[in-house]
């Protein structure tokens, strides 16, 4: 055979069973055709034998082949309209048993399970939509080719375009190359029809129907700011009219009383004691917003912190023993030293240690500082048996204080040196006792490290 020629031809599924069915009956019209020949009997009887034989065999042949293909055919049809999509036919089961009954069976169940499939999808797809259109955040999808693809509303609104107007169009087109180039994530200023304003660039890769698409994410920071902004404004200015007008209204009565008496003759004469009295308290009050004032520059102008090496076990005794009104109890740490403004850290944690030592004074109770070290981290906890507070989140607003002489400045102080530090403060209730726990963490650079390539 040369190697060009052709495969030969392999008869179908179909004739297959018909030529199976034949070649099964064939011995049988054999040996009718044969016994038709021996029995004497005349020759158009023996022809109609024969002829009814074949007939019957071939009939029986093409019967068989369509009860065996024609279920193969429905099941075909039913898996054809699944991949269609169309779940709406459903094969008969009744009468049907065996390996077909099995087949059919299954055939239904594949076909509910793409049909509960589809519907979850459709929802999903829907809900996923729905909550695109309703976010504040800024979505872009833009191909390979650097066309958008897809927007969502709040996309529309910044660029001042329609879903319409806006697809198909190139990054450069739309003014947002910036978006797609330069790591990510960052912050990136842009000027668009809806405003001018700070946004946060996310970006990442997902795929729609093979495609590959860029996604980019983009949150306004602006108003997130804005809003951060008014009510630190809002806490500011209400702690800032208390404390002012704490102040300002005995100097008011009072220089007001002293006015009269200077006025009135008679009561000049008895006011040798009155007259001193009050200007002491106008000086008090006078003073008391002075250091207010000082208290407030301090928070206002705190310079960014000059690290240098600080030994932790030397820093945290230090500062217990500052502390005259009583006993704080040093619990050693691992030896650990750390980069860090000296200074302002010892200002961070006197401020602790004197809110624990204040607390524990109107119980009794004890205080003490220990320090953790792990991974890249240093903790440094002040605990006290003080009564404890009630709600955290006021405690750190600048010049709240609960105290009569209090400035109210510690907490958000000691925040601010620690949080300048890449670190975190946060004040809580002790677990099982009463009392406050304060936590000091600060990132455990190692001051012998050298920095990285
Ligand atoms: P000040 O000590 O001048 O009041 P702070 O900012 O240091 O200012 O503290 C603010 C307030 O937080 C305190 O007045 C007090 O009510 C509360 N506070 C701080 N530390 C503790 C503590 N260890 N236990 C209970 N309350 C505390």
């Amino acid at each position: 055979m040369s190697p060009s020629a052709p495969p030969p031809r392999r008869p179908g599924y179909d004739t297959r069973v018909l030529l199976g069915m034949l070649a099964a009956g064939l011995p049988g019209i054999l040996a009718s055709a044969l016994l038709a020949w021996l029995v004497p009997l005349p020759s158009a009887a023996r022809l109609v034998i024969v002829l009814l034989a074949v007939t019957g065999w071939i009939s029986l042949a093409l019967a068989v082949r369509s009860r065996t293909v024609g279920p193969i055919r429905t099941l075909a049809n039913v898996l054809a309209s699944l991949r269609e999509g169309d779940f709406s036919i459903r094969l008969r089961e009744e009468g049907v048993d065996g390996s077909l009954g099995l087949a059919y069976h299954e055939a239904n169940r594949l076909e509910a399970v793409f049909r509960d499939q589809r519907i979850g999808a459709v929802e999903a797809s829907a809900l996923l939509r729905r909550v695109l259109a309703e976010i504040d955040v800024v979505l872009f999808a833009f191909d390979d080719a650097g066309r958008l693809r897809l927007l969502n509303r709040a996309a529309e609104r910044l660029l001042g375009r329609s879903r319409e107007d806006a697809v198909g169009r190139t990054a450069g087109e739309l003014r947002l190359e910036a978006v797609l180039s330069g790591p990510a994530p960052r912050t990136l200023e842009l000027s668009h029809p809806s405003g001018d304003g700070r946004w946060q660039v996310r970006r990442s890769i997902a795929r729609q129907g093979g495609e590959r698409l860029r996604l980019v994410v983009l949150s306004d920071l602006t108003r997130a700011l804005r809003e951060e902004e008014r009510e630190a404004w809002k806490r500011l200015i209400r702690v800032l009219s208390h404390e002012i007008n704490n102040s300002l209204a005995p100097i008011k009565s009072i220089s007001a009383s002293l006015i009269e008496i200077l006025e009135d003759g008679a009561a000049r004469d008895a006011a040798d004691e009155d007259l001193p009295r009050g200007l002491e308290v106008i000086h008090g009050r006078a003073e008391s917003l002075s250091r207010f004032m000082a208290a407030y520059a301090t928070l206002a102008r705190l310079p960014p912190p000059e690290l240098a090496p600080v030994d932790v076990g030397e820093w945290v005794s230090r500062m217990a023993k500052l502390e005259t009104r009583s006993d704080v109890q040093v619990i050693p740490g691992p030896r650990t030293t750390i980069l860090a403004d000296r200074a302002q850290l010892e200002q961070a944690l006197i401020n602790l240690v004197r809110n624990a030592v204040e607390a524990a004074e109107e119980t009794g109770g004890a205080v003490s500082i220990g320090w953790s070290a792990g991974g890249d981290t240093l903790e440094v906890v002040v605990e006290d048996e003080g009564a404890g507070f009630h709600d955290a989140a006021d405690l750190f607003v600048p010049f709240y204080t609960t105290k009569a002489t209090g400035s109210g400045i510690g907490l958000a102080l000691s925040r601010r040196i620690v949080e300048a530090h890449g670190g975190r403060l946060l004040l809580e209730k002790r677990d099982a006792a009463p009392g406050a726990r304060a936590r000091l963490i600060l990132p455990a650079r190692d001051p012998t490290a050298q920095p990285g390539p």
